[in-house]
């Protein structure tokens, strides 16, 4: 009878070089992951990723002399040190998905799967004994892969592809494990080897290297991610900056009627002078938490540079808008009044217009000119860039 396919293949080369070209693959992955840890070290997935390869692929080098000498302890052995290579690449997918450590899943992990799959073979039950095993290497597998699945949304084709490979993998040592149930030894004289292990090996072959490079696309796709974020946010407050609110404000489109509100900070120049730029910091950071907490959602917020900030209101009426900014006006005095710092007294004044078919930019313009006419006013006032509504002292009653 014609040999089967996987089996013909794997016969071409004998069955111990191809699992030491496997181990020596899951190796290298490892190394190759973890210098991508090394160049983005806050993506600590890469540093259980690559102790997984590297793990998994020491316990594949100990199997292969397993294969070549089958003593059931080196069985044993070999299998130990994959299951917890293979539960660090369970923590890894933890670590990607949630951002938290894995240390004590991946060590429950170890100790529940060697609990369940080794005493067997430990107990010299060479044929039956690795139908465990392969179960436990196929769950641990396929965690994996439901791991980054949970986090598919943030690159759904790349998530998609890793989660194939494991779960190709996953299925290859669950048909080992089917087809030593239905052998039925309970001991056999050398390791397992049929169609399935020949099969498991040609799939291993085949993914290893495609869980490295969809591990390191992913990793590049966060490091994208990451920079794009860091140039769209002001590092001093977390809100957005200027660029950023302006890239907003054209792909949303802003409809008629958003209020468009602008606050500058009154005579900071004086508290930076009196008081230091620390301070002054504290200060432009204090502002930032009146605005983001007391401007209604959705709001964007956004420092436009300095000390200067913007709010955009959708659909929000000039009562609205003006009550807005009013509380955000006296939340600011409140929360600097609570520093305690001695002469210090912070003020804001804002000036506020609403889109009318201008582009943004021009009702930015308009914004600021009634805030110009509030520091004119002198300071600590909201004025609305409507000929007829003036400055909000006297108007928040008649609105
Ligand atoms: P006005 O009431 O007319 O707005 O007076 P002002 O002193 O606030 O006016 P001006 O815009 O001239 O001063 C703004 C100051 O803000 C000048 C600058 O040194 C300071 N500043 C800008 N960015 C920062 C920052 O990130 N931290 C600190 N501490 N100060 C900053
Ligand atoms: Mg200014
Ligand atoms: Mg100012």
């Amino acid at each position: 009878m014609p040999a089967e396919p996987a089996t013909a293949i794997a016969m071409l080369l004998d069955y111990v070089t191809l699992l030491t070209a496997v181990g020596i693959s899951a190796a290298c992955l490892s190394i190759m992951i973890f210098m991508g840890w090394l160049m983005a070290p806050k993506d600590g997935y890469l540093l259980a990723c690559s102790a997984g390869g590297a793990v998994s692929g020491l316990g594949l080098l100990i199997y292969g002399f397993y294969v070549a000498h089958p003593v059931p302890l080196a069985g044993v052995v070999a299998f130990a040190i994959i299951i917890a290579g293979l539960s660090l690449l369970v923590g890894a997918g933890y670590r990607f998905r949630t951002d938290r450590s894995p240390r004590p899943l991946v060590i429950r992990l170890t100790l529940a799967s060697w609990v369940l799959a080794l005493p067997a073979l430990a107990a010299g039950y060479t044929g039956l004994g690795f139908v465990p095993i392969n179960l436990a290497v196929g769950a641990l597998l396929l965690l994996t892969a439901g791991q980054y699945w949970q986090a598919r949304r943030e690159a759904p084709y790349a998530i998609a592809s890793l989660c194939g490979l494991y779960t190709a993998m996953a299925l290859s040592f669950l048909a080992c494990a089917v087809e030593l149930l239905k052998s039925g030894q309970p001991v056999l004289d050398s390791a397992p080897q049929g169609w399935a292990e020949n099969l498991s090996l040609l799939v291993m072959i085949a993914c290893i290297p495609g869980v490295g490079a969809v591990t390191l696309t992913l990793n590049q796709a966060r490091i994208a991610r990451h920079h794009r974020l860091e140039a769209m946010t002001d590092a001093l407050t977390g809100l957005l900056n200027r660029r950023a609110l302006f890239e907003a404000a054209a792909s949303l489109a802003l409809a008629e009627g958003t209020a468009v509100i602008v606050f500058d900070l009154d005579r900071f120049k004086a508290i930076n002078d009196q008081h230091g730029h620390a301070t002054g910091d504290r200060v432009i950071i204090l502002f930032a938490r009146a605005m983001t907490h007391h401007a209604p959602q959705p709001a964007i917020t956004a420092r436009l540079g300095g000390e200067e900030f913007a709010v955009l209101l959708p659909a929000a009426s000039a009562k609205e808008a003006l009550g807005a900014a009013e509380r955000i006006r006296h939340r600011f005095r409140e929360l600097t009044a609570e520093l305690e710092i001695a002469g210090l007294e912070a003020s804001v004044s804002a000036g506020i217009a609403f889109m009318n078919g201008a582009g943004f930019e021009q009702v930015l313009n308009d914004a600021d000119k009634a805030l110009y006419a509030a520091k004119n006013a002198g300071r600590d006032s909201v004025v609305i860039a409507d000929p007829r509504i003036a400055s909000s002292r006297a108007s928040l009653q008649a609105l």
